[in-house]
């Protein structure tokens, strides 16, 4: 007899015993009152500090209207997969607003950005014959599992390592197909890559780039397209792709590019063509979203200088703050038992919700607390974050030394 159930049991009493079960909080967002929400473990309001929701616009006026309004008007669900009834006018208008966005021919959406990275990736990686995919090592799992589906040939360069990048494609045959597939922001460590240097690369071996910009969409640039946008060098990357569900405070995900890149990966990704397509409702709020983040630079500017303000009080505090180089603040705690212990005393002592960041997101030994400020925090909830951490760590005796961690990671 196979037991089963022991089986199940078992495998969750591996991840107990390293201290890196994963408990979720259940939270209930209030419109209008973000970055507060109800705690149903501590029947509290508390103050959440770990959003991908970065700039509030899951609660924007002109995002609940739109999104209001295409219930009202056409229904909730989307009626089936694209080919068969899911192609409506909200959809193709919020791909147009993509393409447009990252002055791209065209864009192509789908359930999530997950989903995304791993239907393009396996799409482009099958239908280019011989390619070769260089992948950062620190890529989020989603494209890696679009590469591995591609069943490429691939190599992983060191994260942000543009000499061994090099060294990996100059040993490759000069005739094969290449692509380089990374991130701009890294949402882990908050650091952004060397995306000028990279598309040198690609020129100069010959290799097509695949840009996830996921935690930069919304946020960098004059219209917030990214960081590629920021640098002013979009028109050199083949794929850019993105989510419409953390900055942008909706849900999906998307590539742009040419024509007939996405009519390849339309025509042929399994991922896109059989699952239900998003549902109006998602596609004009997300439209909304990105319209309005396209003329207002509000947002950013007021995030932004939050990041700073709080990063300086952390420091001042000597709180391990790990450099970053964007809107993401990681605290370095480095022990997986002490990062959960330290998430549970801040949210049962003083209602602040901050989430645990363990293996496998992170690398063991670098566990943390990875702290994203939004606009709509303000300078209290900033002293208070900062009061918070100090008593935390005092009394958990948490002295991660970052430059230390760093380098052993
Ligand atoms: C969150 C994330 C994704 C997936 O996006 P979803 O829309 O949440 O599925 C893709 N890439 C990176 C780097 C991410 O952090």
């Amino acid at each position: 007899m196979i037991n089963y159930e022991q089986i199940f049991r078992q495998s969750i009493e591996r991840l107990k015993d390293e201290g890196r079960y994963r408990v979720f909080n259940t939270l209930e967002r209030k419109a209008g009152s973000f970055p507060l929400a109800k705690s149903y473990i501590t029947g509290r309001t508390v103050t959440v500090w770990c959003s991908n929701d970065y700039l509030g616009m899951g609660q924007h006026p002109k995002v609940i209207t739109a999104m209001a309004e295409a219930i009202g008007r056409v229904g909730s669900g989307a009626g089936g997969t694209r080919n068969i009834s899911g192609t409506h006018h909200a959809m193709v208008a919020l791909e147009d607003t993509l393409a447009e966005l990252h002055g791209k021919e065209a864009a192509l959406v789908m359930t999530s950005g997950y989903v995304t990275n791993e239907a393009a990736l396996s799409t482009l990686g099958s239908m280019i014959p011989g390619c070769i995919i260089y992948s950062d090592e620190f890529n989020h799992a989603s494209m890696i599992h679009g590469i591995r589906n591609s069943k490429c040939e691939k190599h992983v360069f060191r994260h942000n390592d543009v000499a061994h990048l090099e060294q990996l494609l100059k040993a490759s045959d000069p005739a094969r197909p290449k692509l380089i597939a990374f991130e701009s922001v890294y949402s882990m460590d908050g650091d952004i890559s060397p995306i000028k240097t990279i598309c040198d690369l690609a020129d100069k071996y010959n290799a097509i780039t695949y840009l996830d910009e996921v935690h930069a969409v919304g946020m960098y640039g004059a219209h917030g397209a990214g960081v590629a946008e920021r640098e002013g060098i979009m028109d050199r990357f083949t794929v850019i792709q993105g989510t419409l569900g953390k900055a942008y405070g909706v849900m999906g995900g998307y590539i742009t590019g040419t024509h007939a890149l996405i009519d390849m990966v339309r025509s042929y990704a399994p991922g896109f063509i059989f699952t239900t397509s998003l549902p109006p409702a998602l596609t004009a709020g997300a439209t909304a979203s990105i319209r309005h983040l396209m003329e207002s630079s509000d947002e950013r500017t007021r995030q932004q200088h939050n990041v700073r303000v709080l990063n300086d009080m952390l420091h001042k505090a000597g709180i391990p703050v790990m450099p970053t180089m964007s809107h993401i603040l990681p605290i370095l705690v480095g022990d997986p038992v002490l990062c959960k212990q330290a998430s549970d005393m801040l949210m049962n002592q003083f209602d602040i919700y901050v989430q645990p960041i363990n293996f496998p997101t992170v690398p063991r030994g670098t566990e943390r607390l990875r702290i994203t400020p939004t606009p709509c925090h303000t300078h209290e909830m900033m002293f208070e974050l900062t009061r918070a951490l100090v008593w935390v760590f005092e009394r958990l005796g948490i002295k991660a030394d970052v430059e230390t961690l760093k380098k052993a990671a």
